[in-house]
Protein backbone atom coordinates (compact mmCIF):
# COMPACT_ATOMS: atom_id res chain seq x y z
CA UNK A 1 0.00 0.00 0.00
CA UNK A 2 0.99 3.64 -0.84
CA UNK A 3 2.30 6.19 1.92
CA UNK A 4 -1.30 8.50 2.47
CA UNK A 5 0.44 12.28 1.41
CA UNK A 6 -2.50 15.02 1.93
CA UNK A 7 -2.86 18.34 0.54
CA UNK A 8 -3.05 19.73 3.85
CA UNK A 9 -2.05 18.99 7.55
CA UNK A 10 -3.83 15.83 8.72
CA UNK A 11 -5.10 16.03 12.34
CA UNK A 12 -5.93 12.94 14.21
CA UNK A 13 -9.44 13.55 14.02
CA UNK A 14 -9.28 13.49 10.11
CA UNK A 15 -7.21 10.48 9.56
CA UNK A 16 -8.96 7.11 10.49
CA UNK A 17 -9.01 3.33 9.84
CA UNK A 18 -12.38 1.78 9.38
CA UNK A 19 -12.95 -0.85 12.70
CA UNK A 20 -15.08 -2.56 10.11
CA UNK A 21 -13.47 -3.02 6.95
CA UNK A 22 -9.63 -1.73 7.79
CA UNK A 23 -9.35 1.07 5.33
CA UNK A 24 -7.30 3.78 5.60
CA UNK A 25 -9.22 7.14 4.71
CA UNK A 26 -8.79 10.99 5.68
CA UNK A 27 -12.21 12.07 6.46
CA UNK A 28 -12.88 16.27 5.92
CA UNK A 29 -13.30 18.42 8.96
CA UNK A 30 -16.25 18.10 10.21
CA UNK A 31 -19.03 20.77 11.51
CA UNK A 32 -20.68 20.12 14.92
CA UNK A 33 -23.87 17.24 14.61
CA UNK A 34 -22.26 15.77 11.62
CA UNK A 35 -21.84 12.22 10.93
CA UNK A 36 -19.02 10.54 8.45
CA UNK A 37 -19.70 6.47 7.07
CA UNK A 38 -16.85 4.69 5.52
CA UNK A 39 -16.24 4.49 2.02
CA UNK A 40 -16.15 1.21 1.30
CA UNK A 41 -18.65 -0.23 4.11
CA UNK A 42 -21.38 0.76 6.36
CA UNK A 43 -19.82 1.65 9.21
CA UNK A 44 -19.96 5.04 11.00
CA UNK A 45 -16.63 6.07 11.35
CA UNK A 46 -17.16 9.46 13.56
CA UNK A 47 -20.04 11.52 14.97
CA UNK A 48 -19.48 14.78 15.95
CA UNK A 49 -21.38 16.30 19.17
CA UNK A 50 -24.19 18.49 18.47
CA UNK A 51 -23.25 20.55 21.71
CA UNK A 52 -19.68 21.19 23.26
CA UNK A 53 -18.22 18.94 25.89
CA UNK A 54 -19.94 20.69 28.81
CA UNK A 55 -22.88 19.48 27.81
CA UNK A 56 -22.10 16.16 28.34
CA UNK A 57 -20.63 17.11 31.94
CA UNK A 58 -24.67 17.86 32.76
CA UNK A 59 -25.58 14.93 31.44
CA UNK A 60 -23.38 12.35 32.66
CA UNK A 61 -24.00 13.82 36.14
CA UNK A 62 -27.89 13.86 35.45
CA UNK A 63 -27.69 10.12 34.40
CA UNK A 64 -25.15 9.59 37.87
CA UNK A 65 -27.73 11.35 39.91
CA UNK A 66 -30.42 9.46 38.57
CA UNK A 67 -28.53 5.88 38.54
CA UNK A 68 -28.28 6.51 42.85
CA UNK A 69 -31.96 7.55 43.60
CA UNK A 70 -32.91 4.05 40.96
CA UNK A 71 -30.39 2.09 43.22
CA UNK A 72 -31.45 3.51 46.48
CA UNK A 73 -35.78 3.10 45.75
CA UNK A 74 -38.31 0.39 44.83
CA UNK A 75 -38.89 -0.77 41.50
CA UNK A 76 -42.01 -2.93 42.13
CA UNK A 77 -44.21 -4.26 45.19
CA UNK A 78 -46.74 -7.67 45.11
CA UNK A 79 -48.87 -8.33 47.47
CA UNK A 80 -51.36 -11.66 47.99
CA UNK A 81 -52.99 -13.04 51.30
CA UNK A 82 -52.15 -10.06 52.96
CA UNK A 83 -48.20 -10.02 52.52
CA UNK A 84 -46.70 -7.50 50.97
CA UNK A 85 -42.85 -8.19 49.67
CA UNK A 86 -41.20 -5.34 47.47
CA UNK A 87 -38.20 -5.58 44.53
CA UNK A 88 -35.35 -2.97 44.55
CA UNK A 89 -32.34 -3.25 41.93
CA UNK A 90 -30.55 -5.61 44.32
CA UNK A 91 -33.29 -7.98 45.41
CA UNK A 92 -33.30 -9.71 42.29
CA UNK A 93 -29.42 -10.39 42.69
CA UNK A 94 -29.64 -11.56 46.79
CA UNK A 95 -32.68 -14.06 46.00
CA UNK A 96 -30.38 -15.38 43.10
CA UNK A 97 -27.17 -15.74 45.74
CA UNK A 98 -29.77 -17.26 48.71
CA UNK A 99 -31.08 -20.32 46.26
CA UNK A 100 -27.03 -21.37 44.99
CA UNK A 101 -27.03 -19.27 42.14
CA UNK A 102 -24.05 -16.38 43.22
CA UNK A 103 -22.91 -16.28 39.86
CA UNK A 104 -26.12 -15.30 38.25
CA UNK A 105 -26.51 -12.91 40.78
CA UNK A 106 -23.36 -11.37 40.22
CA UNK A 107 -23.53 -10.96 36.77
CA UNK A 108 -26.93 -9.07 37.19
CA UNK A 109 -25.89 -6.73 39.78
CA UNK A 110 -22.08 -5.95 37.57
CA UNK A 111 -24.40 -5.23 34.57
CA UNK A 112 -27.16 -3.03 36.04
CA UNK A 113 -25.30 -1.28 38.99
CA UNK A 114 -21.56 -1.41 38.88
CA UNK A 115 -21.05 -1.13 35.23
CA UNK A 116 -23.22 1.53 34.80
CA UNK A 117 -21.79 3.49 37.76
CA UNK A 118 -18.00 3.11 37.31
CA UNK A 119 -19.02 4.01 33.26
CA UNK A 120 -20.96 7.08 34.52
CA UNK A 121 -18.72 8.12 37.77
CA UNK A 122 -14.95 7.67 35.33
CA UNK A 123 -16.59 9.40 32.15
CA UNK A 124 -17.61 12.44 34.29
CA UNK A 125 -14.26 12.39 36.58
CA UNK A 126 -12.44 12.57 33.12
CA UNK A 127 -14.73 15.13 31.69
CA UNK A 128 -14.51 17.80 34.89
CA UNK A 129 -10.95 17.04 34.73
CA UNK A 130 -10.34 17.85 31.18
CA UNK A 131 -11.06 21.37 32.30
CA UNK A 132 -7.95 21.82 33.70
CA UNK A 133 -5.06 23.61 31.59
CA UNK A 134 -2.87 20.47 32.17
CA UNK A 135 -5.22 17.47 32.72
CA UNK A 136 -3.41 14.32 34.28
CA UNK A 137 -2.51 11.53 32.29
CA UNK A 138 -4.30 8.50 34.69
CA UNK A 139 -7.46 10.47 33.12
CA UNK A 140 -6.44 8.07 30.02
CA UNK A 141 -7.06 4.67 31.59
CA UNK A 142 -10.06 5.75 33.49
CA UNK A 143 -11.48 7.05 30.05
CA UNK A 144 -10.31 3.79 28.69
CA UNK A 145 -12.26 1.79 31.44
CA UNK A 146 -15.17 3.37 31.15
CA UNK A 147 -15.41 2.96 27.25
CA UNK A 148 -14.61 -0.51 27.64
CA UNK A 149 -17.62 -1.19 29.96
CA UNK A 150 -20.00 0.46 27.36
CA UNK A 151 -21.15 -2.68 25.91
CA UNK A 152 -21.50 -4.33 30.09
CA UNK A 153 -24.02 -1.33 31.09
CA UNK A 154 -27.37 -2.58 30.50
CA UNK A 155 -29.81 -0.36 31.92
CA UNK A 156 -32.10 -0.54 28.49
CA UNK A 157 -32.18 -3.45 28.95
CA UNK A 158 -33.21 -4.47 32.55
CA UNK A 159 -36.21 -1.80 32.11
CA UNK A 160 -37.49 -4.26 29.54
CA UNK A 161 -36.79 -6.92 31.81
CA UNK A 162 -38.78 -5.25 34.61
CA UNK A 163 -41.73 -4.95 32.12
CA UNK A 164 -41.83 -8.39 31.24
CA UNK A 165 -42.02 -9.09 34.98
CA UNK A 166 -44.76 -6.60 35.83
CA UNK A 167 -46.91 -8.26 33.02
CA UNK A 168 -46.32 -11.67 33.50
CA UNK A 169 -46.69 -11.44 37.14
CA UNK A 170 -50.25 -9.25 36.92
CA UNK A 171 -51.85 -12.71 35.67
CA UNK A 172 -50.94 -14.22 39.40
CA UNK A 173 -50.98 -11.89 42.09
CA UNK A 174 -51.22 -7.79 42.69
CA UNK A 175 -48.42 -5.83 41.74
CA UNK A 176 -47.86 -2.03 41.75
CA UNK A 177 -45.24 -0.02 40.46
CA UNK A 178 -43.31 2.00 42.90
CA UNK A 179 -41.22 5.03 42.49
CA UNK A 180 -37.76 3.37 41.58
CA UNK A 181 -39.73 2.11 37.93
CA UNK A 182 -39.78 5.99 37.28
CA UNK A 183 -36.00 6.79 38.29
CA UNK A 184 -35.37 3.80 36.14
CA UNK A 185 -37.29 5.12 32.98
CA UNK A 186 -35.48 8.37 33.37
CA UNK A 187 -32.31 7.15 33.81
CA UNK A 188 -32.24 4.79 30.69
CA UNK A 189 -33.17 8.22 28.83
CA UNK A 190 -30.74 9.97 30.13
CA UNK A 191 -27.75 6.81 29.46
CA UNK A 192 -28.87 7.03 26.06
CA UNK A 193 -29.05 10.64 25.53
CA UNK A 194 -25.69 11.57 27.33
CA UNK A 195 -24.14 8.49 25.29
CA UNK A 196 -24.81 9.04 22.49
CA UNK A 197 -23.93 13.32 22.85
CA UNK A 198 -20.82 12.56 24.01
CA UNK A 199 -17.82 13.00 21.15
CA UNK A 200 -14.99 10.47 22.18
CA UNK A 201 -12.67 11.74 19.08
CA UNK A 202 -12.57 15.28 21.02
CA UNK A 203 -12.24 13.75 24.23
CA UNK A 204 -9.32 11.67 23.45
CA UNK A 205 -7.90 14.25 21.25
CA UNK A 206 -8.02 16.69 24.52
CA UNK A 207 -6.15 13.75 26.72
CA UNK A 208 -3.54 13.34 24.04
CA UNK A 209 -1.97 16.78 23.84
CA UNK A 210 1.74 15.76 23.28
CA UNK A 211 0.77 12.52 20.66
CA UNK A 212 -1.79 15.45 18.75
CA UNK A 213 1.84 17.22 18.89
CA UNK A 214 4.39 14.49 17.47
CA UNK A 215 1.54 13.99 14.52
CA UNK A 216 2.16 17.31 13.26
CA UNK A 217 6.08 17.17 12.90
CA UNK A 218 5.16 15.07 10.00
CA UNK A 219 1.63 16.42 8.59
CA UNK A 220 1.26 15.17 5.31
CA UNK A 221 2.38 11.87 5.21
CA UNK A 222 1.36 8.95 7.02
CA UNK A 223 3.04 5.75 5.92
CA UNK A 224 1.70 2.38 4.65
CA UNK A 225 2.22 0.30 7.77
CA UNK A 226 0.36 2.58 10.10
CA UNK A 227 -1.35 1.30 12.81
CA UNK A 228 -4.79 2.59 14.32
CA UNK A 229 -5.67 2.05 18.10
CA UNK A 230 -8.38 0.14 19.05
CA UNK A 231 -9.31 2.22 21.98
CA UNK A 232 -9.08 5.64 20.85
CA UNK A 233 -8.80 5.15 16.89
CA UNK A 234 -5.54 7.19 16.78
CA UNK A 235 -3.55 6.75 13.50
CA UNK A 236 0.02 6.87 14.21
CA UNK A 237 3.50 4.49 12.39
CA UNK A 238 4.64 1.99 14.51
CA UNK A 239 5.96 3.55 18.00
CA UNK A 240 9.00 1.88 19.54
CA UNK A 241 6.83 0.73 22.61
CA UNK A 242 4.24 -0.58 20.43
CA UNK A 243 2.14 1.50 22.39
CA UNK A 244 -0.83 4.13 21.14
CA UNK A 245 1.19 7.58 22.00
CA UNK A 246 -2.53 8.72 22.74
CA UNK A 247 -4.09 6.51 24.97
CA UNK A 248 -1.00 3.80 25.70
CA UNK A 249 -2.97 0.94 24.59
CA UNK A 250 -0.65 -1.89 22.99
CA UNK A 251 -1.01 -1.45 19.41
CA UNK A 252 -1.92 -4.96 16.60
CA UNK A 253 -2.67 -4.42 13.46
CA UNK A 254 -5.50 -7.24 13.69
CA UNK A 255 -6.99 -8.09 17.10
CA UNK A 256 -4.71 -10.63 18.18
CA UNK A 257 -5.58 -14.40 17.59
CA UNK A 258 -9.15 -13.39 16.78
CA UNK A 259 -9.94 -16.71 14.59
CA UNK A 260 -9.08 -19.20 17.10
CA UNK A 261 -10.39 -17.51 20.45
CA UNK A 262 -13.44 -16.68 18.48
CA UNK A 263 -13.78 -20.42 17.70
CA UNK A 264 -13.08 -21.01 21.43
CA UNK A 265 -16.15 -18.34 22.50
CA UNK A 266 -18.50 -19.70 19.63
CA UNK A 267 -17.87 -23.22 20.64
CA UNK A 268 -18.45 -22.53 24.39
CA UNK A 269 -21.20 -20.93 23.63
CA UNK A 270 -23.07 -23.70 21.21
CA UNK A 271 -21.95 -26.25 23.85
CA UNK A 272 -23.88 -24.11 26.64
CA UNK A 273 -26.69 -23.42 24.58
CA UNK A 274 -28.07 -27.33 25.36
CA UNK A 275 -28.68 -27.19 28.86
CA UNK A 276 -29.84 -23.83 28.61
CA UNK A 277 -32.50 -25.03 26.41
CA UNK A 278 -33.05 -28.06 28.43
CA UNK A 279 -32.94 -27.24 32.00
CA UNK A 280 -35.60 -25.40 33.79
CA UNK A 281 -35.21 -21.71 33.56
CA UNK A 282 -38.49 -20.80 35.82
CA UNK A 283 -40.62 -22.89 38.10
CA UNK A 284 -43.91 -21.48 39.57
CA UNK A 285 -45.79 -22.98 41.86
CA UNK A 286 -49.44 -22.05 43.08
CA UNK A 287 -50.89 -24.11 45.56
CA UNK A 288 -48.38 -26.48 45.76
CA UNK A 289 -49.20 -27.36 41.74
CA UNK A 290 -47.50 -26.10 39.12
CA UNK A 291 -44.07 -27.92 37.01
CA UNK A 292 -40.96 -26.40 35.57
CA UNK A 293 -40.85 -24.52 32.36
CA UNK A 294 -37.87 -24.26 30.14
CA UNK A 295 -37.52 -21.05 27.64
CA UNK A 296 -39.25 -22.73 24.92
CA UNK A 297 -41.61 -23.91 27.71
CA UNK A 298 -41.82 -19.80 28.94
CA UNK A 299 -43.00 -18.33 25.44
CA UNK A 300 -45.87 -21.20 24.84
CA UNK A 301 -47.11 -20.54 28.33
CA UNK A 302 -47.34 -16.97 27.07
CA UNK A 303 -49.25 -17.74 24.19
CA UNK A 304 -51.32 -20.22 25.86
CA UNK A 305 -52.26 -16.92 28.41
CA UNK A 306 -53.13 -15.38 25.16
CA UNK A 307 -50.08 -12.46 25.45
CA UNK A 308 -48.66 -12.42 22.03
CA UNK A 309 -46.64 -9.28 22.25
CA UNK A 310 -44.79 -10.64 25.19
CA UNK A 311 -44.36 -13.97 23.86
CA UNK A 312 -42.91 -12.46 20.88
CA UNK A 313 -40.96 -10.45 22.82
CA UNK A 314 -39.59 -12.96 24.98
CA UNK A 315 -38.44 -15.22 21.49
CA UNK A 316 -37.31 -12.89 20.25
CA UNK A 317 -34.85 -12.39 22.71
CA UNK A 318 -34.26 -15.44 24.33
CA UNK A 319 -34.19 -17.88 21.29
CA UNK A 320 -33.67 -15.53 18.36
CA UNK A 321 -31.45 -13.72 19.14
CA UNK A 322 -28.40 -16.33 20.46
CA UNK A 323 -29.31 -18.24 17.74
CA UNK A 324 -28.54 -15.38 15.24
CA UNK A 325 -25.34 -14.52 17.05
CA UNK A 326 -24.20 -18.17 17.29
CA UNK A 327 -25.53 -18.30 13.35
CA UNK A 328 -24.13 -15.11 12.46
CA UNK A 329 -20.58 -15.56 14.21
CA UNK A 330 -20.12 -19.34 12.53
CA UNK A 331 -20.66 -17.91 9.23
CA UNK A 332 -18.54 -14.69 9.62
CA UNK A 333 -15.87 -17.34 10.81
CA UNK A 334 -16.02 -19.76 8.12
CA UNK A 335 -16.19 -16.75 5.18
CA UNK A 336 -13.10 -15.22 6.73
CA UNK A 337 -11.08 -18.99 6.38
CA UNK A 338 -12.57 -19.66 3.16
CA UNK A 339 -11.75 -16.64 1.60
CA UNK A 340 -15.16 -15.60 0.22
CA UNK A 341 -15.37 -12.23 -1.90
CA UNK A 342 -19.08 -12.15 -1.75
CA UNK A 343 -21.68 -9.89 0.44
CA UNK A 344 -18.54 -8.36 1.92
CA UNK A 345 -20.84 -5.44 3.02
CA UNK A 346 -23.58 -7.49 4.14
CA UNK A 347 -21.34 -9.36 6.65
CA UNK A 348 -19.96 -6.26 8.13
CA UNK A 349 -23.74 -5.40 8.72
CA UNK A 350 -24.33 -8.62 9.89
CA UNK A 351 -20.93 -8.04 12.15
CA UNK A 352 -22.43 -4.97 14.16
CA UNK A 353 -25.47 -6.24 14.06
CA UNK A 354 -24.74 -9.44 16.21
CA UNK A 355 -22.31 -6.98 18.29
CA UNK A 356 -25.27 -4.46 18.95
CA UNK A 357 -28.00 -7.39 19.85
CA UNK A 358 -26.34 -9.22 22.23
CA UNK A 359 -27.19 -7.56 25.50
CA UNK A 360 -30.71 -8.24 24.45
CA UNK A 361 -30.58 -11.52 25.52
CA UNK A 362 -30.22 -10.47 28.88
CA UNK A 363 -34.30 -9.31 28.95
CA UNK A 364 -35.26 -13.26 30.63
CA UNK A 365 -32.27 -13.25 32.81
CA UNK A 366 -33.30 -9.87 34.59
CA UNK A 367 -37.26 -11.20 34.55
CA UNK A 368 -36.41 -14.21 36.40
CA UNK A 369 -34.46 -12.63 38.71
CA UNK A 370 -36.96 -9.98 39.44
CA UNK A 371 -40.05 -12.54 39.74
CA UNK A 372 -37.56 -15.36 42.26
CA UNK A 373 -36.99 -11.77 44.46
CA UNK A 374 -40.78 -10.71 44.06
CA UNK A 375 -42.67 -13.91 44.45
CA UNK A 376 -42.16 -16.24 47.52
CA UNK A 377 -45.75 -16.56 49.19
CA UNK A 378 -44.70 -20.01 51.27
CA UNK A 379 -47.72 -22.57 50.13
CA UNK A 380 -50.03 -20.11 47.86
CA UNK A 381 -47.37 -18.82 45.40
CA UNK A 382 -43.78 -19.31 44.64
CA UNK A 383 -41.22 -18.61 41.94
CA UNK A 384 -37.80 -20.14 41.50
CA UNK A 385 -35.11 -19.21 39.02
CA UNK A 386 -33.94 -22.44 37.29
CA UNK A 387 -30.23 -24.10 36.76
CA UNK A 388 -30.99 -23.61 32.81
CA UNK A 389 -31.02 -19.45 33.57
CA UNK A 390 -27.39 -20.44 34.82
CA UNK A 391 -26.62 -22.29 31.15
CA UNK A 392 -28.47 -19.29 29.26
CA UNK A 393 -26.54 -16.77 31.17
CA UNK A 394 -22.99 -18.13 30.13
CA UNK A 395 -24.86 -18.42 26.27
CA UNK A 396 -25.36 -14.45 26.17
CA UNK A 397 -21.66 -13.50 27.71
CA UNK A 398 -19.66 -16.08 25.61
CA UNK A 399 -21.40 -14.77 22.15
CA UNK A 400 -20.58 -11.22 23.78
CA UNK A 401 -17.27 -12.11 24.21
CA UNK A 402 -17.15 -13.83 21.15
CA UNK A 403 -18.65 -10.81 19.09
CA UNK A 404 -15.82 -8.90 21.00
CA UNK A 405 -13.14 -10.68 20.15
CA UNK A 406 -14.03 -11.09 16.02
CA UNK A 407 -12.21 -8.62 14.19
CA UNK A 408 -14.29 -7.79 11.03
CA UNK A 409 -11.09 -6.39 9.30
CA UNK A 410 -10.09 -10.15 8.83
CA UNK A 411 -13.29 -10.58 6.38
CA UNK A 412 -12.14 -8.04 4.01
CA UNK A 413 -8.27 -9.20 4.20
CA UNK A 414 -9.19 -12.31 3.32
CA UNK A 415 -11.47 -11.55 0.57
CA UNK A 416 -8.65 -9.32 -0.90
CA UNK A 417 -6.14 -11.88 -0.67
CA UNK A 418 -8.32 -14.20 -2.59
CA UNK A 419 -9.13 -11.83 -4.96
CA UNK A 420 -5.31 -11.21 -5.35
CA UNK A 421 -4.53 -14.71 -6.01
CA UNK A 422 -7.11 -15.34 -8.67
CA UNK A 423 -6.09 -12.79 -10.35
CA UNK A 424 -2.19 -14.23 -10.31
CA UNK A 425 -0.83 -10.92 -8.24
CA UNK A 426 0.74 -11.17 -5.09
CA UNK A 427 -1.60 -10.13 -2.26
CA UNK A 428 -2.49 -6.67 -1.73
CA UNK A 429 -3.11 -4.77 1.45
CA UNK A 430 -5.82 -2.63 2.07
CA UNK A 431 -6.44 -0.22 -0.68
CA UNK A 432 -5.11 3.37 -0.68
CA UNK A 433 -6.97 6.60 0.17
CA UNK A 434 -10.35 7.47 -0.12
CA UNK A 435 -11.25 11.09 1.06
ZN1 LIG B 1 -15.22 0.36 6.33
ZN1 LIG C 1 -5.19 4.82 21.58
Amino acid sequence: MDDIVADEALSPRQLRECPGCGLLQAIPPMERGMTAKCARCPTTLHKTATYPLDHSIALTFAALVLLIVTCSTTLMGVQTSGIMISANLFSGPLELAERQMPELGLVVIFVTAIAPFVKLAGTLYVLVRLREANPPTHLRRVFALAEWLRPWSMVEVFVFGVFVAYVKLGDLVTITLEHGVFALLALTFMMIWSDSALDREEVWERLGGAAAATRRASPRRIPADALACEICGFVTAPTADGRCPRCGTRLHPRKPNSLSRTWALVIAAAVMYIPANYFPVLTVMQLGAGAPSTILGGVEELLASRMYPLAALVFFASIAVPMLKLVGLTTMLITVQTGQTAWLRDRTRLYHIVRWIGRWSMIDIFMEALLGALVKFGNAITIEPGIGAVAFCAVVILTMLAAETFDPRLMWDSAGAAEARRAGSRPAATPALTA
